[in-house]
């Protein structure tokens, strides 16, 4: 097929897949939104609230105190289905429209908690639409085309060169071990890695010691051999309380890993942390569309010894993903120390 005839074809079929997809999305969004699960957190007392979902992208929260003092935290739990596609476009407002701060863990995205005074009020939790263009996913009959005269076929593959699936070995916290051992081990096979490092610098005050920034110049070297990646795990792993400390530390570990890779694609996954906690009246898509971000920071299978029988879980994890040819995903820590992973796991 030449090139002019599959691009008309691609244009044809386009608008008509966008507008079938656009309203599919409204009724599903609906209903995912009324099944988000709302309580207050940690609490036995008077204070009672109600929700409603109002049009397709609002859940509406009305809070009545009945008599409590105390702040009341409102805990909001979307479906997990939420957490990979729509989680990063939600923000809470007030009855005004006022953006409120909402805590979030840096690997469950889709659990928001509201902390509230006693009063009467309103809280709409909101699905924002994303601004731009959105990447269309075809079916796998969309992905196939025929040209009748001739025969010939056409199809957009699913992975590089056609493969079954893909397998993604993540390295996370700019652990020491990673150069000394996971990167010697990646390249004995070939295998590139995707390191999650944190490259903020430690500050006086505080505890953190900064292990990429102690091993600057071997991670400068790893970069310029440019056959590894790295990946945003924030500037210093420790959340944030509020927009500008959020976008701090997005904002440096992003600006650091680009001058790493000078003249490359600014386009990097993120993962926020385990153990962390965000505070932000912003959507996460706000930094992840800044920041050339994609949102990684979960469905990755944990290596860590501790887990127990990690060898056997990824080859199971593995296999399931090229049965159904998606993308899998596992992570390590350190390597080879007593705690993470050891090196005959990681090498199995
Ligand atoms: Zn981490």
């Amino acid at each position: 097929m030449s090139v002019p005839l599959l691009a008309q074809w691609v244009g044809a079929l386009l608008p008509l897949l966008a507008a079938t997809g656009a309203v599919r999305e409204g009724d599903t969004l609906r209903a995912e939104i009324a099944s988000a699960k709302v309580s207050f957190l940690d609490y036995c007392g008077p204070a009672t609230f109600s929700a409603t979902v109002r049009g397709n992208r609002e859940l509406v929260i009305e809070v009545d105190p009945r008599g409590e003092r105390g702040p009341l935290h409102l805990r909001v739990v979307l479906p997990s289905s939420a957490e990979e596609r729509w989680a990063a476009d939600v923000v809470v407002v007030d009855a005004t429209g006022r953006p409120l701060l909402v805590r979030r863990s840096g690997t469950e995205w889709h659990k928001l908690t509201i902390r509230v005074p006693p009063e009467r009020a309103t809280y709409i939790v909101r699905a924002v639409q994303p601004p731009g263009p959105r990447l269309q996913v075809f079916s796998d009959r969309d992905r196939q085309a025929v040209e009748p005269t001739t025969g010939l076929k056409a199809a957009i593959a699913t992975w590089h060169e056609g493969r079954k699936a893909a397998l993604s070995i993540r390295f996370d916290d700019s652990h020491p071990s990673h150069l000394a051992t996971a990167i010697p081990v990646l390249r004995e096979f070939g295998f590139r890695g995707t390191f999650m490092v944190c490259p903020g610098r430690a500050e006086p005050n505080s505890r953190w010691r900064s292990d990429f920034q102690e091993h600057l110049a071997e991670w400068k070297a790893v970069a310029r051999r440019g056959d590894q990646e790295f990946a945003n795990h924030t500037a210093h792993h420790r959340g944030a309380s509020g927009d500008e400390e959020m976008e701090a530390e997005i904002g440096q570990a992003a600006k650091a890993i680009w001058d790493l890779f000078p003249g490359r694609s600014k386009l990097l996954a993120l993962n926020l942390g385990g153990g962390t906690s965000w505070e932000t009246t912003k959507p996460l898509r706000y930094y992840l569309d800044k920041y050339h971000l994609f949102d990684a920071s979960s469905g990755s299978l944990g290596m860590d010894d501790v887990y127990g029988n990690r060898v056997a879980a990824f080859r199971e994890h593995l296999r399931r993903h090229i049965e159904r040819g998606l993308w899998c995903r596992i992570h390590f820590h350190a390597i080879g120390q007593d705690s993470g992973s050891s090196e005959a796991t990681f090498r199995a």
